[in-house]
């Protein structure tokens, strides 16, 4: 039997009942009694489809209640559902799609491969990907490749990987999968059939082969003048035309018009070049082409052909709407949702390829995955999680606004990723040698792994009574103090002097209320590097020894390095580890 709801929606009664129950078993744990109202409340709030049926499930909802209180609490247990789960993070609330209908939503993510990645393309990844799962629907990756002067084939290769990377995170993050994109396209391919695009709009006299200067163009788009050329018979266009691909312009020397207005309020719109020529080999056509569509262009007529349903794009791009909705209404194409979002900027950290570019080409930098760069390689290298990524962009939300991130906040969610999981140990930064008397060797130090997680104990075989303690931590030591050595013994200070300190083991060995210094000791002590990322053009180094299991770690651990924050292990021999974050 169906319960009729709406008009397409049929909804089984067997289920509603079945809801029905396990609702009233739980209020009746909950309180005793199970109410009507209360598990008709969380009812409709479970269901909302059934809204409009209110009235007939009233009834429905009175006798089970009334069948669930007469139950005893055993009972009551099994029809209840499993204890609840906190709630998953997927059911925070995104706005809806307008015109969106489930299973039928199709978006994409359009990078142009003319650099790696960085966290501003993280969110025009993950915003359209959300979507894409939220209803079900298709994800497109698809390469914006008509500029082939900037771009390069490391680039497409490097936006696989991290685009990968990402979506497998947000899939194990979010539980929106599947973490990958459905399909492939490389907007290049394309080209022979945007040529005909052209042509299609040329024979309708939609638009023209313009051979005027580049400076010219632009003043009379300003003043709104039109050019002879705007007059041509459509016979000139199409010779013209074929003079642009076949090479009888050189770069620069004519381009392809959309015929518009030249008067038009927006500026952007008034007769807006379509295709020009670019003299540059294609990463992967090499000569082939010559004659390339403009952004405007190829992204409306891609996103046409290739199904899309609602296209994401940075803000910055809003006057080319009325450009790209031109184009395709001339063309007869399918429209589609166009949305705006909102550009993302790290706080003190430069985002943009042209800032990075020159850094890396002048050796400042060591590359894109450098670790002071907010590149999603640079992140990863530093210990910036994909999940964390993920996760910071579900919170931010869909945002129309550009906004303005720190990078605390990053570090805020990845720590707490991070606590959780990783080991800690014990860094010594600028060591001083230390002797402790009293102290009966071979000894066996024991420390805590992790203080609130049961990750084991470490033990530290001393041979003999020498450590190292950090200079840092003897300021405001004085002969006499008391302190703890974690894991290995209280002790008094008994001299301190430039480069030696002697300590004494305490007769009662209290733990309470004392301060309690990290050590290495000297002997199987790990020299290590950390690097602190500081700005694109610096990093603050601490150079010391650390705890022997250090030695055991592999490029790419992750740990907490005690009271000086969580690192990522780079290198190693020496042990290099850059900070993460405190
Ligand atoms: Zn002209």
């Amino acid at each position: 039997m169906f319960l009729a709801v709406g008009s397409s929606k049929g909804v089984r009664l067997e289920d509603v009942r079945e809801l029905i129950t396990k609702l009233a078993a739980e209020n009746a744990l909950k309180y005793g009694k199970a109410s009507p109202k209360a598990v008709l409340g969380k009812l409709i709030a479970a269901k909302p489809e059934l809204k409009p049926k209110i009235r007939d499930i009233i009834s429905l909802v009175e006798e089970v209640v009334a069948e669930i209180n007469t139950l005893p609490p055993e009972a009551l247990n099994q029809l209840a559902g499993p204890p609840k789960k906190k709630k998953k993070p997927s059911e925070r609330k995104w706005p809806p799609l307008e015109n969106a209908e489930e299973g039928k939503v199709v978006t994409r993510v359009a990078p142009e491969p003319n650099g790696y990645p960085t966290l501003g393309h993280a969110k025009g990844l993950l915003v359209p990907f959300i979507y894409a799962r939220l209803y079900k629907g298709k994800f497109l990756l698809r390469f914006e490749d008509t500029n082939p002067r900037v771009e390069r084939l490391e680039f497409y290769e490097a936006i696989r990987e991290e685009f990968a990377t990402l979506l497998e995170a947000a899939e194990k993050e979010l539980g929106l999968g599947p973490g990958k994109w459905d399909e492939e396209i490389i907007e290049s391919y394309h080209i022979p059939k945007m040529y005909e695009l052209a042509e299609q709009l040329i024979r309708k006299g939609d638009a023209y082969v313009c051979t005027c200067p580049a400076h010219i163009v632009r003043a009379k788009r300003k003043s709104g003048e039109i050019c002879e050329h705007r007059g041509h018979s459509i016979e000139t266009n199409l010779e013209l035309w074929e003079k642009m691909l076949s090479g009888e312009f050189r770069e620069g020397e004519a381009h392809l018009r959309l015929k518009t207005d030249m008067r038009h309020p927006n500026l952007t719109m008034r007769d807006p070049g379509i295709f020009r020529i670019v003299e540059a080999p294609h990463p992967i056509h090499g000569d082939k082409y010559r004659v390339y569509p403009v952004y405007d262009f190829s992204i409306s007529v891609m996103d046409s052909l290739t199904g899309v349903t609602h296209a994401f794009r940075s803000k910055e791009f809003e006057p080319h709407v009325e450009v790209q909705l031109a184009i395709l209404r001339k063309l007869g194409l399918r429209e589609y949702e166009m949305i705006q979002f909102g550009r993302i900027t790290v706080e003190g950290i430069p985002l943009s390829k042209r800032y990075i570019r020159p850094l890396i080409e002048s050796g400042i930098l060591e590359g894109w995955n450098d670790p002071r760069i907010p590149t999603l390689r640079g992140l990863f290298r530093r210990g910036i999680l994909p999940e964390s990524i993920v996760r910071f962009f579900y919170e931010l939300g869909p945002s129309k606004v550009d906004a303005t991130v720190n990078f605390d906040t990053i570090a805020s969610i990845n720590r707490k990723i991070l606590d959780p999981r990783v080991p800690r140990y014990m860094f010594v930064p600028d060591p001083i040698r230390v002797t402790i008397e009293g102290l009966d060797t071979p000894t066996l130090a024991k420390v805590q792994v992790h203080p609130e997680i049961d990750m084991g104990i470490r033990e530290i075989t001393l041979e003999e009574p020498l450590i190292y303690i950090s200079q840092q931590d003897i300021r405001g030591l004085n002969v006499g103090d008391e302190i703890r050595l974690r894991g290995l013994a209280t002790v008094n200070v008994r001299s301190i002097n430039p480069d030696e300190i002697s300590l004494k083991v305490s007769e009662e060995q209290k733990i309470k209320g004392l301060k309690i210094l990290q050590w290495a000791p000297l002997e199987g002590g790990v020299p290590a590097r950390l690097f602190i990322p500081k700005t694109p053009y610096s990093y603050e180094m601490l150079g010391g020894y650390g705890e022997p299991e250090l030695a055991n770690l592999k490029n790419g651990d992750l740990i907490q390095l005690l009271r000086l924050g969580f690192a990522r292990v780079d290198s190693k021999s020496p042990l290099t580890l850059i900070l993460s974050h405190k």
